[in-house]
């Protein structure tokens, strides 16, 4: 076996804030990626699938948690607070909007 090639590398591409991103599966990964992909991608990311779609959705950005008058979540989003991956979401997700920030 040759030393100068490298190893085969199992990879796929997602989709992320401001571009795509390349997950590196090892050989067991790949193979459970083949049959059913979200729980692979999840255990890559640390963080579950939901976390991750709304990571993108915001761009990275935190959603204010509140809800308006008519039972639907704040559509604005928590300032000064970003997120450079999903799981940081995940973890620390979360806040208000200034509109609703000074609430009780
Ligand atoms: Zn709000």
């Amino acid at each position: 076996m040759s030393k100068i090639w490298p190893p085969l590398q199992h990879y796929v591409e997602i989709d992320w804030v401001g571009g795509s991103h390349t997950l590196l599966l090892t050989a067991d990964q790949a193979r459970r990626y083949a049959a059913d992909p979200g729980p692979v991608v999840a255990e890559v990311l640390g963080c579950g699938l939901d976390a991750y779609l709304t990571w993108l959705e915001w761009q990275g950005r935190a959603q204010c948690v509140a809800m308006t008058g008519k039972r639907k979540r704040c559509r604005s989003t928590v300032p000064g607070v970003s997120f450079d991956q999903p799981s940081g979401l995940a973890e620390h997700g979360g806040g208000y909007c200034t509109s609703h920030g000074t609430l009780p």
